[in-house]
């Protein structure tokens, strides 16, 4: 059912500390973008995470998705500029 590194295109993410810097899943470094799928696409049953650390130091939360998958496991920080809706806890 799972489909591995199949992760939706429309997440945004943003530094840590700094959601004036959000940018869109595709425009990460490649080793965060790993990193990235491995928390998402680990199996769930823990809490949601409020956002990944990479390897080179990095570490982001996740500002807004519409993957069911990424919703799942990390809690979003909606930004100043976003207008939707947040989805239910
Ligand atoms: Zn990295």
């Amino acid at each position: 059912m799972r489909r591995k590194s199949a992760l939706r295109p429309d997440t945004t993410l943003a530094p840590a500390g700094d959601v004036e810097g959000e940018i869109y899943v595709r425009g990460l470094p490649a080793c965060c973008l790993r990193s990235f799928k491995e928390e998402a696409l680990a199996e769930a049953g823990e809490r949601r995470r409020l956002g990944f650390e990479c390897g080179c130091g990095r570490s982001w939360r996740i500002t807004s998705s519409l993957d069911d998958r990424v919703l799942d496991r990390f809690v979003t920080h909606a930004g100043p500029r976003a207008g939707g809706s947040y989805p239910a806890a």
